[in-house]
């Protein structure tokens, strides 16, 4: 395999490297993506904001989203212990969509990555970035491919897409530890058969556990009769069990009676799957001719379906610092890159704070809640946690906690 040579490498064809690639290329750049797996590949993460619709229009890629049969998505529902919530991401006090899809990510992302190459980006599947050394003019990449050989990747600039991989936090020793508890997650694919009338496929229901505030699940519902299924606790929880993965998800189901109820018609016909210690935090989100995008920069919490947000985010935001630098501007990645993404980051992180602390589901449950209200906490739910006009984003900590007060009084 021969040696190559490219503007920009990107390391990993999920959302963030697809979206990436294909603002790169409206620019004319050479890009090119080193993706260690073949699509299409499993990966969990399937209900999308409506915010990242307008990432995906910048990229030119909502009609091909569209035109997939993906499950319409308008909202997030949410029962604890007998009581219901919904918000309709329509109402919002932001402007822009209101509405997105629930997605299979094999199909979502391959279609992702084949809309990026359609765009120019050449995309190198089953070849893994092994080392990599940024002390030199240039970037340097070693690259492995599955039928073993090796060749060496130069680029001007690497944007490291990697997801779960890290590969730059690692290979650089960047990554710090995240000031979240270490969670876990079990989930699978089920033929869910609901037939109850209450259920809105429209919805991904969050479902918190009954006696424990801090255990949730989530059901996200697909096109095919058929939805995502998955509960997040502390790993004693999961792990003081014994059985299948999928024995345990089930038992701990059986534990919410509604959840119960919603499933007892359904088939679960796949094993279940874990992960664990997910969230991560890095020492900074770009270097000397490298950045991190989504997943490799920053991954919190998956309670509020952020994470392809922010990494189509991330890779909106870092396409048009590099252009800029690349046409000769002075750019500085900390304040043109980093600090207005981490602004939505932290955003949500005050929420998933808020959510584990039982404050924010005081405020999701709360009865009668003030309309105007409710659509600014409606707007960051669908993910609009950028737009410090609304003031449950630019005050979010001190808004918040005044307003789980008054729900709780
Ligand atoms: P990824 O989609 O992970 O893509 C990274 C790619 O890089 C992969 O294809 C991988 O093969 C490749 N790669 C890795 N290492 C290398 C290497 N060495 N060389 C070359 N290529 C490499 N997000 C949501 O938006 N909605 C949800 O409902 C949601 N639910 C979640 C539930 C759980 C339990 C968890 C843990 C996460 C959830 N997320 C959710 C988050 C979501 O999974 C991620 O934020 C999202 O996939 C990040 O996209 P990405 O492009 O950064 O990385």
């Amino acid at each position: 395999t021969k040696d190559l040579e490219s503007d920009i490498i990107i390391i990993g064809a999920g959302p963030s490297g697809a979206v990436a690639a294909a603002l790169l290329r409206k620019n004319g750049y050479q890009v090119t993506i080193l993706e260690k797996q073949h699509f299409p590949r499993f990966s969990i993460g399937e209900s999308l904001l409506p915010q990242c619709m307008e990432f995906l229009e910048e990229a030119d890629m909502v009609s091909a989203i569209e035109e997939a049969g993906f499950q319409y998505k308008n909202g997030a529902a949410f029962h604890y212990d007998g009581r219901n919530s919904a918000f309709d991401f329509r109402e919002k006090f932001s402007p822009g969509w209101g509405t997105t899809f629930q997605v299979q990510r094999a199909h979502f992302d391959h279609l992702l990555a084949k809309e990026a190459e359609k765009q120019g980006a050449d995309i190198r599947y089953g070849h893994e970035i092994t080392e990599v050394d940024f002390s030199g003019e240039r970037p340097w990449l070693k690259v492995r491919t599955d039928q073993g050989q090796e060749y060496e990747a130069r680029g001007k600039f690497v944007l490291d897409a990697s997801g779960f991989g890290r590969v730059l936090p690692r290979l650089l020793d960047l990554e710090t530890p995240s000031e979240f508890p270490v969670r876990m997650s079990l989930f699978t694919h089920i033929e869910d058969n609901i037939d109850h009338p209450g259920h809105d496929r429209d919805k991904i229901l969050i479902t918190v556990h009954p006696k424990r505030r801090d255990i949730w699940f989530w059901l996200i519902p697909f096109s095919n009769g058929r939805c995502s299924l998955g509960v997040v606790a502390k790993p004693e929880y999961i792990e003081s069990r014994e059985g299948e993965p999928l024995d345990i998800l089930r038992e701990i189901v059986a534990e919410d009676p509604n959840l119960s109820s919603l499933l007892e018609n359904a088939k679960w016909d796949t094993p279940a799957r874990e992960i664990r210690g997910y969230s991560c935090n890095v020492k900074h989100l770009a270097g000397r001719n490298y950045a991190l995008l989504g997943n490799a920069a920053e991954f919190l919490d998956p309670v509020f379906s952020s994470g392809v947000t922010i990494a189509m985010k991330s890779a909106s935001l870092a396409a048009d610092t590099l252009h800029r630098q690349f046409s000769g501007e002075a750019v500085d990645w900390q304040e043109d890159y980093a600090a207005p993404l981490m602004v939505g980051v932290d955003t949500f992180r005050t929420y998933v704070d808020a959510w584990y602390e039982g404050t924010f589901q005081d405020v999701v449950f709360a009865e009668n809640p003030n309309e105007s209200i409710k659509q600014m906490i409606s707007s960051i739910l669908a993910g609009y946690a950028w737009d410090s006009s609304n003031p449950y984003v630019s005050e979010s900590r001190r808004r918040l906690g005044t307003l789980a007060e008054l729900c709780r009084a």
